[in-house]
C-alpha cells in the first residue's frame, strides 16, 4: 500500500470512485468484490506470468541507448514495451483481464476501441483463450483505422459499429456499457487503460505494474541501484505510465515524468493536454481531470497520436498531478515527430507516435550528465507508418 494506491472506496485522493448508472452496479460490484482474491491467487499469477514470458516475450529488455544518451549528455535506458507481442504494452492488461474473466465464469468478452490498438490486444487475448469477442468502435474510427479493423476480424472478433453522436470512442463506450448492462451474467468488459469506474483503474495498473517490477530488477543488475533519477512515460489514459511508475510511487528520489499531447499547441484549441487545460469532472465512471467547457461539456481532444487523443486521464494521474508527485509536460505533434526521427536515426528504433512524446520531453527535461533516465517506450511505430509517410519531406531531410 502506498499513498498512491487506491483506497477501499476506490479513490486516489479526491479522484476515482465509481459513478455509474444503477443498472451497471451488479456487474461492477461483482468485479470489485472478487478481483483482488482472484488475481492474487498463486495459480492465477503463475498462468499470467507464464503467458507474459512465453507468449508476450517478457521480460522486455531495458536497453542502454548509447547514441541517444550522447545526444542529451546523460544516461538513457529504454524500457522496450515496443517488443511485446502485438507491438505495445496493452497486451499485459488484456491477458490479465481475460484470465480474470475465465475465473469469474464469463464466456463472452466486450471492449471498446478508438484507434483499434486495444481492440487488437483484446481480440488477441480472446483468440488465445477461445473466447467470444465483440469490439465496439465508432463508425468514423472504423473507416480511419481500417488495418486494425482487419486485424481484429482476422483474429476472430466481431467489430460492431457505433453510429450515434460523433461516431467515435465515446459513442463506442456507450454501446459497450449498454451491452454489459444487458449481459451481466456471461460477459466481461475489458477496459484498456487506467480509466473507468473502480476497480478498473486499480486492476489495469496492477497488470501493467509488471513494467516497473522489471525495471527495478534490470536496473539493479545494470547499475547496482534500483532507482533511476527519472522515469518518463506518455499518458493517454495512463496505463503504460501507471505501470512504469507503480513500484516507484514511494521512492521519492525518483522523479516521475508524465507526458501529455499538446497537439497543435497548448492554446490552439487542438490538444489533449488534460492536466494543463482540464478541470475536475466525471468521465467514464470516475472523477478525474478532463477537458471541458465552462458548462461542463467535454471538449473534443486532438493529438497526432490516436492513443493520446483522449479528453481525460486516469484518476491516479489526476492525483499524481494534484499532489505534485509526478510532473506533467506536454509535447506538440511536431515535437513528437522530431522524437520519432531522433530515435529512428540514433538507435534504429522506430517508435509509436505516443512513445515519441516521451522521447521528445528530453529536450525540456535536460537531465544532468550523472543522472539516469528510464523512458518507457510504450510501443513500436509500424501502426503509424501511414502518418509518417504523410510527413515524408520531414523524414527524408
Ligand atoms: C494505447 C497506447 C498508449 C496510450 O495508452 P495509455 O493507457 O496511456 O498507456 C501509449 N502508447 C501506445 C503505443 C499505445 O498503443
Amino acid at each position: 500500500m502506498t499513498s498512491f494506491s487506491v483506497d477501499e472506496k476506490g479513490f486516489y485522493g479526491s479522484f476515482g470512485g465509481a459513478f455509474i448508472p444503477e443498472m451497471l452496479y451488479p456487474n461492477v460490484e461483482e468485479l470489485r468484490l472478487k478481483y483482488l482474491d482472484i488475481i492474487n491467487e498463486p495459480s492465477f499469477q503463475k498462468e499470467w506470468r507464464d503467458l507474459l514470458k512465453d507468449y508476450v516475450g517478457r521480460p522486455t529488455p531495458l536497453y542502454l541507448a548509447k547514441r541517444l544518451s550522447e545526444k542529451y549528455n546523460t544516461t538513457v535506458y529504454l524500457k522496450r514495451e515496443d517488443l511485446c507481442h502485438t507491438g505495445a504494452h496493452k497486451v499485459n492488461n488484456t491477458l490479465g483481464q481475460i484470465l480474470l474473466a475465465k475465473r469469474l465464469g464469463k464466456t463472452r468478452i466486450i471492449a471498446e476501441t478508438g484507434a483499434g490498438q486495444h481492440g487488437v490486444a483484446t481480440a488477441t487475448a480472446c483468440a488465445l483463450m477461445g473466447m467470444q469477442c465483440i469490439i465496439y468502435m465508432g463508425e468514423v474510427d472504423i473507416e480511419r483505422q481500417a488495418p486494425n479493423v482487419q486485424r481484429m476480424k482476422l483474429l476472430g472478433a466481431e467489430v460492431r459499429s457505433a453510429t450515434c453522436g460523433s461516431k467515435t470512442l465515446k459513442d463506442a463506450t456507450n454501446e459497450a456499457m449498454r451491452d454489459w448492462i444487458s449481459n451481466p451474467e456471461d460477459t466481461h468488459y475489458i477496459i484498456g487503460s487506467v480509466v473507468g469506474p473502480h476497480p478498473f483503474p486499480d486492476l489495469v495498473a496492477r497488470f501493467q505494474s509488471i513494467i516497473s517490477e522489471e525495471i527495478i530488477k534490470q536496473l539493479t543488475e545494470k547499475t547496482g541501484k534500483p532507482d533511476p533519477d527519472y522515469v518518463i512515460a506518455c499518458v493517454g489514459g495512463g496505463s503504460n505510465a501507471a505501470g512504469a511508475f507503480y513500484h516507484y510511487y514511494d521512492r521519492s528520489a525518483v522523479q516521475l515524468i508524465a507526458v501529455e499531447a499538446a497537439g497543435h499547441g497548448l492554446h490552439s484549441g487542438f490538444s489533449a493536454a488534460t492536466t494543463a487545460l482540464g478541470k475536475p469532472g466525471v468521465l467514464h465512471g470516475s472523477r478525474t481531470l478532463l477537458m471541458q467547457t465552462e458548462d461542463g461539456q467535454i471538449v473534443e481532444p486532438h493529438s497526432i497520436s490516436a492513443g493520446l487523443d483522449y479528453p481525460g486521464i486516469g484518476p491516479v494521474h489526476a492525483h499524481l498531478f494534484a499532489s505534485g508527485r509526478a510532473k506533467f509536460f506536454s509535447i506538440t505533434d511536431q515535437e513528437a515527430l522530431n522524437g520519432v526521427k531522433t530515435l529512428s536515426r540514433l538507435e534504429g528504433i522506430i517508435p509509436a507516435l505516443e512513445s515519441a512524446h516521451a522521447i521528445a520531453v528530453l529536450d525540456y527535461l535536460k537531465p544532468e550528465k550523472h543522472e539516469i533516465v528510464v523512458v518507457n517506450l510504450s510501443g513500436r511505430g509500424d501502426k503509424d507508418m501511414n502518418t509518417y509517410m504523410k510527413h515524408e519531406a520531414f523524414f527524408n531531410s
